[in-house]
């Protein structure tokens, strides 16, 4: 049976930074919804140019558009096994569509880790973000700060700031967050998913918590 991992929590809660290094250590596929709509950005598709009008505002990227691409790469080979999905699914629709596409290849959301922190925490992470050219590897200028500023540890590329990482992008965000993701936490509590994990604790203890909710 295929593992499927579902990453719940707010904009710069440590999402993206959990589920690489979840990904080394479980051999899952890490699947982001926000990289995915970069990489379309990067590479000037229809979709990139659509996403990047609501992205820039801090608002949500249809449902529709949003779900056709997450089908689309869960059917790849390398999904075989499962996947670790981070920023995916954001709104009640998007949740219900995730069930429909695992259930049609009898798979289901295995556990639903809900990380959590506190708004002055997720703004201070957010604006200390740098993130990679390449590959979207995650830095924050003080809390996980690159061995050479500016490059990345892993690629060596350049280190930029996102768009969206703007003050008042990320409180718009985070007001989206409020206002459309956060029902799926009751969601998935009444099926039992959701495990709670203090996102408050520096990267490595995150991790174990992660790495314990998992195995149970
Ligand atoms: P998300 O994917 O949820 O938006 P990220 O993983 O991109 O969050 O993390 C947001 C910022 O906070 C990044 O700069 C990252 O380096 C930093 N960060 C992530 N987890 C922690 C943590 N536990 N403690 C301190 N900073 C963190
Ligand atoms: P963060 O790491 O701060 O949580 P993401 O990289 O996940 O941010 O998302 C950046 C932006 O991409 C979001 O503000 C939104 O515009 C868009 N986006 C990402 N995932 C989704 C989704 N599942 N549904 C709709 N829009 C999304």
């Amino acid at each position: 049976m295929a593992t499927y991992i579902v990453l719940l929590g707010p904009p710069g809660v440590g999402k993206g930074t959990q589920a690489k290094i979840l990904a080394e250590k479980t051999g899952l596929v890490h699947v982001s919804s926000g990289d995915l709509f970069r990489e379309n950005i990067k590479n000037l598709t229809e979709l990139g140019k659509l996403a990047k009008s609501f992205m820039d505002k801090g608002e949500l990227v249809p449902d529709d558009v949003t779900i056709a691409m997450i089908k689309d790469r869960l059917a790849r080979p390398d999904c075989e096994a499962g996947a670790i999905l981070d920023g995916f699914p954001r709104t009640p629709a998007q949740a219900n569509a995730l069930k429909k596409m695992l259930a049609s290849i009898n798979g289901d959301v295995n556990v639903v880790p809900f990380i959590t922190a506190e708004p002055a925490t997720l703004i201070e992470r957010v604006s200390g973000r740098w993130t990679c050219r390449a590959q979207g590897h995650i830095y924050h200028q003080k809390f996980n700060p690159p061995k050479v500023a500016g490059k990345c540890d892993i690629d060596g590329s350049e280190l930029y700031q996102r768009d969206d990482d703007k003050a008042e992008t990320v409180a718009r965000r985070i007001n989206v967050y409020l206002e459309q993701t956060s029902p799926l936490v009751d969601y998935y509590r009444t099926q039992r998913k959701l495990v709670e994990i203090d996102g408050t604790q520096p990267i490595e203890k995150v991790t174990v918590a992660l790495l314990s909710a998992i195995k149970n």
